[in-house]
């Protein structure tokens, strides 16, 4: 395992900008975290305010991510590369997977600084997470990256994660040619753990609340979000409100968000 800390974990101090309200601070505050400022909880009360179930519609997200984290370990696969990691909260993908897999190793990729500020800490504890500060829009920055190449064999199957990301990307970025990007550097057996939130007139007005955030929202069709799994063999029971995806007694409803998974034969 990388036995080097990249320069930009160990040298850099996390800077933290407070002016404008950031997806993964939101998020934190959604969930009920305390890594966040006062300029995200004012746009986190506009998500609320256009999207009155949005507590419970990003828990449910965690639960998904739950399930389908422990899918994947259960079908053998060891190694994770959870692309838009967010500010850890309870249950992380490396817990999960762990859980299943004492060995189990994950890269944790996230653009936003707290998220590595927070990492250094998870660092001490377990030697077989990483993570590397990095933008979903650089495939090759990611995918070539030492220290994820140093963690993860692409020669055997990866699990990879957009949960709760590709929504952070807009159409003129091309999100659906950025899956197919990474796919394309994965080994056979190598799975897409996706969600997304669906278009609809609650999640519209939503997106109105990160006009003046680090990044915009784009919420997308049932179809556009099936697009994403090109080229994947899509897992029972398909593309799915999230809640509805394997259901094991834990979910909470959700409705704006569909989430699946994909594996490459
Ligand atoms: N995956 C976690 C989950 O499902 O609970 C967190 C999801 S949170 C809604 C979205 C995360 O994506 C945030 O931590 C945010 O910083 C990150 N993000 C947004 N745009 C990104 C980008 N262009 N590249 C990398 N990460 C990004």
């Amino acid at each position: 395992f990388p036995s080097d800390r990249p320069a930009d974990l160990e040298s850099q101090p996390a800077r933290i900008d407070t002016t404008k309200p950031h997806p993964a601070r939101i998020y934190d505050f959604l969930l009920g975290g305390k890594d966040n400022f006062q300029v995200d909880r004012d746009a986190a009360e506009k998500v609320v305010a256009a999207v009155p179930s949005a507590r419970a519609e990003v828990a449910a997200n965690r639960e998904f991510l739950r399930r389908v984290v422990t899918y994947a370990a259960g079908q053998g696969i060891f190694q994770f590369l959870d692309i838009g990691t967010g500010i850890p909260t309870v249950g992380p993908t490396h817990e999960v997977a762990q859980r299943v897999n004492p060995l189990a190793r994950v890269a944790y990729v996230d653009n936003d600084p707290i998220v590595l500020a927070h990492s250094r800490a998870l660092l001490t504890t377990n030697d077989r997470t990483f993570t590397v500060q990095a933008d979903v829009r650089e495939p090759d920055t990611i995918l070539r990256h030492p220290a994820v190449r140093e963690l993860l064999d692409f020669e055997q199957p990866i699990a990879l994660m957009f949960v709760g990301l590709l929504y952070f990307v807009d159409d003129g970025e091309d999100p659906w040619s950025l899956v197919a990007r990474y796919r394309d550097a994965l080994s056979p057996g190598s799975h897409l753990l996706l969600s997304h939130v669906i278009d609809t007139v609650e999640t519209r007005n939503a997106a109105k609340a990160y006009e003046t955030a680090t990044s915009g929202l784009s919420p997308r069709s049932p179809g556009q979000i099936t697009a994403m799994f090109d080229g994947w063999q899509i897992v029972e029971p398909g593309i799915v409100p999230i809640h509805d995806w394997r259901p094991d007694g834990g979910e909470t409803f959700a409705g704006q968000l569909l989430g699946g998974i994909g594996r490459l034969v």
